[in-house]
């Protein structure tokens, strides 16, 4: 029970890694503030927290507007009585190079990406302090450092998220609180779920397509949302405590080869 009477808010909460790290909280003893625009899987993975003996509720909010994220932490102040770990999770993937991607489709790209790491943080933040610190884990991905073909909203935004995470590192040090990154390679959720259905062809089958991506990883397979849950308690607890501004690759070896 590592983070028993700690409070986790977990944005992207609803499915795939942020649903994985939530269970993983609350199966650690962390009241859990599940942070997603989807309600429905957001409600149904709150009952079975709450049923499991855990404590946990939903927060319907878009994390790229202000003005929904600012009821995170009137949520979670209401509930559980502050904040000690706020993990930004919440990402979208859009296709498309820089001639082919529409601008409104770039800003919401950075702004569900990237700026909801700047709004989370601003407001969930104060709270931390009021508690004497706590941990921020940002979810980027291994395309922070490179990418595929037609994806430039989506690799910007996931540097960027390195960059954002050293700031929050330096700024707040001195109020005991770290922030640091995980950086997934492929790992099997509802997103890379959707690319696969999106890329199948009458000869390549979704499951083809997962075993190819699979192959380009020296483990030989992609990875599984409980492994990133894993890396993120990690970072959001004690025994992190000398690490921060870091950003820990999670790929199995996808980065450390060509092919
Ligand atoms: P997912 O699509 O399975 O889950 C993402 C969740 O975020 C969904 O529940 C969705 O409803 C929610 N969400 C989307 N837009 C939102 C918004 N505006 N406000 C609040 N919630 C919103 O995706 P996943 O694969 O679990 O990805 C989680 C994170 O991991 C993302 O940041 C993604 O970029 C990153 N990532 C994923 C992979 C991968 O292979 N799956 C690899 C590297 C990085």
């Amino acid at each position: 029970m590592e983070f028993k009477d700690k409070v986790a808010v977990v944005t992207g909460g609803s499915k795939g890694i942020g649903e994985s790290t939530a269970k993983a909280f609350s199966a650690q003893g962390a009241a859990v503030v599940v942070v997603d625009i989807d309600a429905e899987m957001g409600n149904q993975l709150v009952e079975t927290l709450n049923k499991n003996g855990g404590k946990a509720i939903f927060v319907k909010a878009d994390v790229s507007k202000a003005a929904e994220v600012q009821e995170i932490p009137k949520a979670a102040l209401a509930a559980f009585g502050g904040i000690d770990i706020l993990y930004n999770n919440a990402g979208i993937q859009h296709y498309g190079n820089v001639v082919t991607t529409p601008e409104d489709e770039w800003d919401y790209v950075m702004g569900v990406n990237l700026k909801s790491i700047y709004l989370c943080s601003k407001y969930c933040i104060p709270e931390m302090i009021k508690r004497g610190g706590g941990a921020i884990v940002n979810t980027a991905s291994v395309q922070s450092f490179a990418c595929q073909p037609d994806v430039a909203p989506y690799t910007t935004s996931k540097a960027g998220i390195l960059a954002l995470t050293r700031s929050i590192a330096v700024d707040f040090a001195k109020e005991n609180i770290r922030a640091n990154a995980v950086c997934p390679g492929s790992i099997k959720t509802p997103m890379l779920q959707y690319a696969a259905d999106n890329l199948a062809t009458p000869e390549k089958s979704p499951d083809d397509l997962f075993k190819e991506w699979g192959s380009f990883h020296p483990l030989g397979r992609v990875g599984e949302a409980p492994e990133v849950a894993e890396l993120v308690l990690f970072l959001a607890g004690p025994r992190s405590s000398f690490i921060t501004g870091a950003a820990y690759i999670i790929d199995g070896g996808l980065m450390s080869t060509f092919f």
